[in-house]
């Protein structure tokens, strides 16, 4: 029987860079050797989204439609809408009693996202609880592999904790450890230089933005605040432009020759932003192209066949589940 992966996205606007570099890729790489589900995460993009429901519903369709435009294909990834698979709440309220509050504090994601979202004084109990229904999620598809970016690391942490703590509490071995996927570029900044891309920050370049928008956004990218002039010497380290054409240009090569001539002088930025724009547009056509040819209908019907599959295997876990812990069906 092949391993299984589980990973997932929230529907809270359409994918950008930073998935694809960061996770997507290494999705396609694994898809045919795996028996991989993703979840389209809308019960978690509730949690800081439960007032604007129809955004996350409307960008159900959006995403699935990203994961196919980029290669994911539906005969060998489960695709999986989240809310409609309700195993996952029940493991959610089992693993919740196992937790507690000082280690959901101390993770550091939540604590970034706690700040960025200005919960400072109340959080909702829902978003604090997030890494615990994320350990459902993983478990629920008994997972071992989670291709991921290093924001979601103490997640896959968090997960491994309660698998370790229900096993040894309930005597058994139902539940199974996971490991992460990382890619080289686990974590790709935004084009503003200061957090990582993000649908929500929205300094992100999307899978499925125009030409002329690649471009717009290319040219507001941080470089460095003191290569006023080109003539003058300029830096790479966290310089937006460099960090992109690593991840993204062919040519290995041609980006350090780019390097050297930045930092000796010379090169202005006008030049390396058009052909960091010339890579990236070679990159995203044939995707948006793939994306505008893809019908709604048959979007559904592929999110329809995943959710009834995984339904199955949710069916089956949440029994071994219920078992160990000895709750009885009268
Ligand atoms: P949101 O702003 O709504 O949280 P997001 O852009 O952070 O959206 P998620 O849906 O939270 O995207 O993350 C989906 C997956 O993509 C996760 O595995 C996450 O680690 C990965 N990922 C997200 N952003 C990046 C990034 N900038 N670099 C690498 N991986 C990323
Ligand atoms: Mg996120």
């Amino acid at each position: 029987m092949k391993k299984k992966i589980l990973t997932g996205d929230r529907p809270t606007g359409r994918l950008h860079l930073g998935h694809y570099i960061g996770s997507l890729q290494n999705r396609i790489k694994l898809q045919s050797t795996y028996d991989q589900y993703i979840l389209v995460a809308d019960l978690q993009a509730l949690t800081d989204h439960f007032d604007n429901p129809a955004k996350i519903t409307q960008n159900i369709v959006e995403l699935t439609k990203d994961y196919l435009s980029i290669g994911i294909d539906p005969n060998q990834t489960t695709i999986v809408v989240q809310s409609q698979i309700s195993e996952i709440a029940e493991l959610t309220v089992y693993y919740l009693n196992l937790v507690t509050l000082r280690q959901l504090h101390r993770n550091p994601t939540i604590k970034y996202e706690i700040q960025q979202k200005g919960y400072n004084k109340a959080i909702p109990a829902g978003f604090f609880c997030y890494p615990v229904s994320q350990a459902a999620d993983i478990t629920l598809f008994q997972a071992e592999l989670v291709p991921v970016g290093d924001d979601q690391l103490p997640m896959i942490e968090q997960t491994n904790a309660i698998v370790r703590r229900f096993n040894k509490i309930y005597h058994t071995n139902v539940l199974k450890e996971c490991k992460a996927v990382l890619s080289k570029t686990s974590r790709l900044v935004g084009i503003d230089g200061k957090s990582k891309s993000s649908k929500s920050l929205d300094n992100a370049i999307a899978l499925s933005d125009p030409p002329e928008v690649i471009k717009q956004k290319v040219f507001q990218m941080y470089t460095d605040p003191n290569h006023a002039k080109a003539s003058n010497p300029g830096r790479v380290e966290g310089n937006v432009v460099f960090t992109y054409l690593d991840a993204f240009h062919s040519d290995e090569e041609s980006v350090a020759d780019l390097k050297a001539d930045y930092r000796r002088g010379g090169l202005g930025d006008v030049v390396i932003k058009n052909i960091l724009n010339d890579s990236l547009q070679l990159l995203l056509a044939p995707i948006r192209e793939k994306r505008n040819n893809l019908d709604a209908k048959i979007v559904k019907e592929i999110l329809h066949q995943g959710t009834a599959k995984a339904a199955q295997l949710a069916k089956v876990t949440i029994a071994m589940v219920r078992e160990a812990i000895g709750i009885q069906s009268f």
